[in-house]
């Protein structure tokens, strides 16, 4: 009987798992994963769990138990420490396992920032439910000063939550522009003002210098004022944990290489999620999301490869954020958002409108931000690659399935 072994404790392992035994597997399937938790998805460490409206069942994607009922080995706080293509085998701090085929979906890791002050007391990564958990126990009294640095999107949200439990926070950011890197200068000017407007305070453009205190942060120097904390977030990007494959020889290239089936250049190695680089037939090119939709579409993909399959993962990136009263939906492919004209639908200072990214005629992304119900029709827009009309895609009495030319 074929035995398939799965690393990780994400989004992306809990679904090739699931994928497998809704698909009709009957092997052996063993999940190697490092935290001490049945596989979860991370999206409410930043929100609903960290603001303590939601508990830990919006996190997890089955109970231990659903795992078991399945036949499905759920090894948890045990690590994946070496891996032999040639042998098939797999090292772990709790023994060798042989596999038929193994997924490699170790996810990601928070990006250090080599700062003086660094590991005081007070100073939080957020990756892993525990740092929510840290965060939360600080923030839920109120009246704490909360000191992010940087603005990307985990920084942004546990901004707005902070502010909504009655906490002081100041953000720091080394662009002239939040979010700048995620959506543009202009869409991170709208954050900006929802953030500003909702009394955070946000200042870009600067240099972060040290973290100061004795044993707990008391302080962040930035360009030569210190501003007082009592706790601080480093929210600078993640990297991908691909040490395990490079060790084992696995081509790398920004995370793990694999082809749109998830096939790494190594036999019966695939890589899902965050960690992998995949090849996107629709852009021809790599690509690496770092989202939760990401992850919870090619853990069942790769599941399926593994199987035998010639599934694909061709999906459009999608991305979604909830902070203060905006909500907001993106899909599209940042490598070719960059440098494209950005087109209106709706009204921007209201905050309730579609941005689109179009380039050479054609949408390559879309942002529906408080419009629901328009993802299908913008992914649509994206797929088919033709020329769009841009008076019609701005005008909001034309519906969005007739704007193309
Ligand atoms: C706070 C936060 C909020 C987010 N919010 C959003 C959002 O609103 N929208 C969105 O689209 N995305 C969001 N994301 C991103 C999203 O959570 C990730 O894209 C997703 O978690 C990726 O899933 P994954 O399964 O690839 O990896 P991960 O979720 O990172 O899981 C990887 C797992 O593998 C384990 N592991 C690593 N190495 C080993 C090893 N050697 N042996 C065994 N196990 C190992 C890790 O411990 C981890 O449990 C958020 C992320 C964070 C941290």
């Amino acid at each position: 009987m074929a035995h398939f072994v799965i690393v990780g404790g994400g989004v992306a392992a809990g679904k090739s798992a699931e994928t497998l035994r809704k698909e009709g597997y009957d092997g052996d399937v063993t999940i190697v994963a490092a935290e001490p938790h049945p596989p979860y998805q991370r999206p409410p460490l930043s929100k609903g769990y960290l603001a303590g409206k939601e508990g830990l069942d919006a996190a997890v994607l089955h109970p231990a138990s659903w795992y078991a009922e399945r036949d499905i080995e759920l090894r948890t706080s045990t690590t994946a420490t070496r891996l032999d293509p040639a042998a098939h085998r797999l090292g772990t701090d709790g023994g060798d396992l042989a596999y038929d085929a193994v997924l490699l979906a170790m996810g990601a890791s928070p990006r250090s920032l080599p700062l003086v002050g660094h590991d005081l007391d007070g100073v939080h990564t957020l990756r892993r439910l525990e740092d929510s958990d840290a965060l939360a126990r600080e923030l839920h009294e109120g009246g704490r000063r909360l000191v992010l640095i940087g603005s990307g999107w985990i920084g942004m949200e546990v901004a707005a939550t902070a502010r909504t439990l009655g906490n002081t926070v100041t953000i720091l950011e080394r662009d002239p522009t939040p979010l700048a890197l995620a959506v543009g200068p202009v869409m991170g000017e709208v954050f900006r003002r929802l953030h500003t407007e909702n009394g955070v305070d946000l200042r870009t453009g600067v240099q972060v210098e040290r973290i100061v205190g004795r044993e707990r942060a008391e302080g962040v120097v930035v360009d030569g004022e210190t501003v007082p904390a009592d706790l601080v977030l480093i929210g600078v990007g993640a990297v991908p944990n691909t040490a395990l494959a490079g060790d084992a020889g696995i081509a790398l290239g920004n995370g793990i290489l694999t082809d749109a089936s998830l096939r790494t250049d190594a036999p019966d190695v695939y890589a899902a999620g965050d960690v992998a680089n995949a090849y996107h037939p629709l852009i021809q090119r790599h690509l690496r999301s770092e989202h939760w939709d990401n992850a919870r579409k090619a853990g069942p993909v790769a599941a399926r490869v593994m199987m035998g399959d010639s599934a694909r993962h061709d999906g459009i990136p999608y991305f979604y954020t909830d902070q203060f009263d905006l909500g907001m939906e993106l899909s599209g492919f940042p490598p070719l958002m960059i440098g494209a004209d950005l087109l209106i639908r709706g009204d921007l200072d209201a905050r309730e409108f579609i941005a689109f990214w179009v380039d050479h005629g054609r949408v390559v992304g879309g942002m529906n931000v408080n419009v629901w119900d328009v993802q299908r029709q913008i992914k649509a827009l994206i797929r088919s690659g033709d020329r769009v009309n841009p008076d019609r895609l701005v005008d909001t009495d034309a519906p969005l399935d007739s704007i193309l030319v």
